[in-house]
């Protein structure tokens, strides 16, 4: 039901504000052909902490343009853009060889406060983890982390938000993290990967057997 509102909601956009690549603005697709392939030569793969890693440079204008659109223009199909981009980058399977993932991983996302969720309508990182999981062939699971409604974070000081994070998010009351588990984390963007770290150490606790953290653009130039 929700998928077929977006699509009649897509239907009137596409029909009033056509589409243009986000990069280089000509008509036709929300990133054309010429900056797709640009974009993902682009790839990064890079480290943020233990098993916590960046796909692309968020001050790349073609990922911080999709991204900005996913969490704040209601532009869904930003995800699966993104996705198309990491496609040419690289297959599901050299992606799932380079996180080392062993088993079959679950997908989650990070999860947004149900405050949150309520008043954006959605969660950009789930958007992009299902689009993600489809890609990868491989399961998702949105009720085992959960987050509480708290203050915002942005702008406070890495400490600060690091404190906040652990207390943010938890493991819903009917789901059991079995011993064997393997799970992929999977957030938007990210700068100190905090959230990611967080997320992952919880689910550790809780008895997984691995969890790696992948974001969709790290903004590796900036600290906070
Ligand atoms: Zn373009």
């Amino acid at each position: 039901m929700v998928e077929m509102i977006l699509q009649v909601e897509q239907f009137f956009l596409d029909l009033f504000f056509p589409r243009r690549c986000v990069v280089c603005r000509n008509s036709g697709a929300w990133l054309c052909v010429d900056c797709s392939k640009k974009q993902s030569e682009r790839f990064l793969f890079e480290p943020i902490g233990s098993e916590v890693y960046g796909l692309f440079a968020h001050e790349d204008s073609a990922a911080r343009e999709l991204l900005y659109g996913l969490k704040y223009g209601g532009l869904y199909e930003s995800a699966e853009v993104l996705m198309d981009v990491l496609h040419l980058a690289c297959s599901a399977e050299d992606l799932l060889r380079a996180l080392q993932c062993s088993k079959d991983p679950v997908v989650v996302p990070v999860p947004v406060s149900y405050s949150r969720l309520k008043s954006r309508g959605y969660n950009q990182a789930e958007l992009l983890a299902r689009v993600f999981a489809r890609w990868a062939g491989l399961p998702m699971n949105t009720q085992i982390l959960h987050r509480r409604a708290g203050k915002t974070l942005v702008g406070q000081g890495r400490r600060l938000r690091q404190r906040a994070a652990q207390t943010a998010f938890y493991i819903g009351d009917d789901y059991v993290v079995e011993k064997n588990s393997e799970y992929i984390l999977i957030d938007d963007v990210v700068t100190t990967g905090s959230t990611l770290k967080t997320c992952r150490k919880i689910l550790l606790d809780a008895g997984a057997a691995r969890v790696v953290g992948v974001a969709f653009a790290y903004k590796h130039r900036f600290g906070g």
